[in-house]
């Protein structure tokens, strides 16, 4: 394919080698890959109908003369999933999850090491030299034994053991630093120099911003298939392209990569629009984010990050701030951060309410979402997409505390004694004869869902549901619950009705009922609900365990 390598700083554009990691004319490390956008106008579109959904379907915007199938594991081509009871909580019906667990290591940086090793095995390049907080030197380590490449991989101490060993699994030598990353990355630099090895440069290599660009292309051409295509201010059919990206940062590589890719697709006159970026990162290391709220042009590095979350520990970010500054500041972005418990709460939420269980990395662009959400940022109407990646463990630890599993030790099996009466009696032990009873009414089976899904993913209830309010209230007269969730807005008989109906008996009108509206209540609305009802909780903006909360203080 015909590109180039320009500099961003003096605009020299030289052919590219993989092992020469500077401007040939000024010296700058920063340089990007240039295509014959023109030319790739015309020629993608159609080329990409035949391809199969995985990375190299865009093959002619990586830096690769010619892809090597036998290298590849199965990179790109990843799920874009609705996040959909995470989306009712939060009033956010477009919340996507880029479900970057389902690469080959589980994580992004699986694109980063299919491209690399693919440039570095076509330059013949057989060492090398990676200083990772874990998933790089995963994803590395895998493509490295494929390709017939030995990776010198320097982690920092902090890096999960689990991860380690998997480093090593693939046959990589491990390098475990007792220091910061920032001082990893420079041992590994030294490293790498006196030995003549290639390094990866983290955001400034070339193949791995190319890389990270496919998650944008491949986002818009899902939501495009998800939602159809957006019609351009002149009235013709384009690619979609998201309102938010969102992503979890430490160096910043995933989001300049991507940015880059919204950048070529618009160039290309695929796409009109570009996303607002929001890079997330955990309060104990958020140089970019404390920066950016100063109004920094250059960030202040964090010398001692202080967070449970090694992946994202990187302390200087160096220049990758200014660029990450320039596209938050154009695309009405915003750069946020959050607590580690912040995260771990996110990660909880996310595995129980979606069944998708991602590291607390990923976690932390979850209650990133959640903040820009609640604060107003992110509104209710915007088409969201979060880059999530896996690696659960060890982490669950954190997030399930203790209780979290009942125990059944079998009986010993004698001779004469009855197997079923030491069964039925451990069964039992598991779960209690009667579980308090909640009715659920609400007209919107995915209201109905969502409250479901809350009370089981919790503790133990019994629960039954009416789709309207004539129904609702002969079940409740029926069963007689613990506690009644009752939606306002119902057709024919509304939520007020069934009210009326239940303080009029003496068996009902004791009943604690939650009430769940999807709007503001007007002040008469309110006087019509007097003192009858125990909580008010608007559809949208309540998350599932301040839900919990409300459950379990009526009906202890
Ligand atoms: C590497 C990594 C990040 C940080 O990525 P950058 O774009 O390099 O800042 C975030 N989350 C996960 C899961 C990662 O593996
Ligand atoms: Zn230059």
């Amino acid at each position: 394919m015909s590109f180039v390598i320009r500099c961003l700083d003096c605009g020299q554009t030289a052919p590219y080698f993989p092992a020469s990691a500077n401007c040939t004319h000024c010296g700058n490390e920063w340089r990007e890959a240039e295509y014959d956008y023109d030319a790739l106008a015309q020629s993608l579109p159609a080329s990409l109908a035949a391809r199969p959904f995985d990375l190299w379907r865009y093959r002619e915007l990586l830096p690769i003369r010619n892809p090597n199938p036998s290298l590849s594991l199965g990179e790109g081509g990843t799920p874009l999933i609705r996040a959909i009871n995470l989306g009712m909580m939060l009033g956010n019906p477009n919340i996507f999850i880029k479900d970057e667990r389902q690469g080959p290591t589980g994580s992004f940086k699986d694109r980063q090491a299919a491209v690399t090793i693919a440039a570095l095995k076509e330059a013949g390049i057989t060492e090398m030299v990676a200083a990772s907080t874990g998933n790089v030197a995963i994803a590395y380590s895998a493509y490295a034994a494929r390709a017939g490449i030995k990776l010198w991989a320097f982690v920092t101490s902090l890096v999960p053991a689990v991860k380690m060993r998997e480093i090593a699994l693939y046959g990589s030598q491990v390098i475990k630093v007792t220091a910061s990353y920032d001082q990893a990355k420079q041992l590994a630099a030294q490293f790498a120099r006196q030995r003549g090895l290639y390094q990866d440069m983290g955001a400034r290599t070339i193949t791995s911003i190319e890389a990270m660009k496919t998650i944008a292309f491949e986002i818009s051409e899902q939501l495009t298939a998800l939602l159809g295509p957006r019609t351009s201010s002149t009235g013709k059919p384009m690619w979609q392209t998201p309102d938010w990206y969102i992503q979890a940062i430490s160096g910043g590589m995933g989001p300049i990569g991507v940015s880059k890719g919204f950048r070529e697709l618009k160039r290309m006159g695929l796409t009109e629009n570009i996303p607002a970026f929001g890079p997330i990162q955990t309060e104990g290391c958020a140089p970019m984010v404390n920066s950016w709220k100063k109004g920094l042009e250059k960030a202040e590095p964090v010398t001692t990050p202080r967070t449970h979350i090694e992946t994202l520990a990187t302390g200087d970010p160096g220049r990758a701030y200014t660029f990450l500054r320039n596209t938050v500041n154009e695309t009405n972005g915003a750069f946020e951060s959050v607590t580690d418990e912040e995260a771990f709460r996110a990660m909880h939420v996310l595995a129980k309410m979606e069944g998708i269980s991602v590291e607390p990395a990923a976690a932390v662009a979850v209650a990133g979402l959640i903040k820009l959400i609640r604060n107003g940022q992110v509104k209710s109407t915007d088409v969201v997409v979060v880059n999530c990646t896996g690696h659960t463990m060890p982490a669950e630890q954190s997030v399930l505390g203790e209780n979290w599993s009942r125990n059944i030790t079998m009986p010993a099996q004698s001779a004469e004694g009855k197997p079923e009466d030491g069964l039925l009696a451990a069964l039992a032990s598991v779960a209690p004869d009667r579980f308090p009873r909640v009715v659920i009414v609400d007209d919107s089976a995915d209201s109905r869902r969502l409250i479901r899904r809350i009370l089981q993913s919790q503790g133990d209830y019994q629960i039954l549901e009416a789709p309207n309010g004539q129904e609702g209230l002969e079940l409740i007269r029926r069963e007689l619950p613990d506690l009644i969730i009752l939606d306002l807005m119902m057709p024919e008989m509304d939520g007020f009705a069934v009210l009326d109906a239940l303080r009029a008996t003496a068996e009902t009108a004791e009943i604690p009922v939650i009430v769940a509206s999807a709007k503001e209540l007007t002040a008469d609305e309110k006087t019509r609900l007097g003192g009858h009802i125990q909580a008010l909780m608007q559809k949208g903006d309540f998350m599932n365990d301040e839900f919990l909360d409300e459950v379990q203080a009526l009906i202890q």
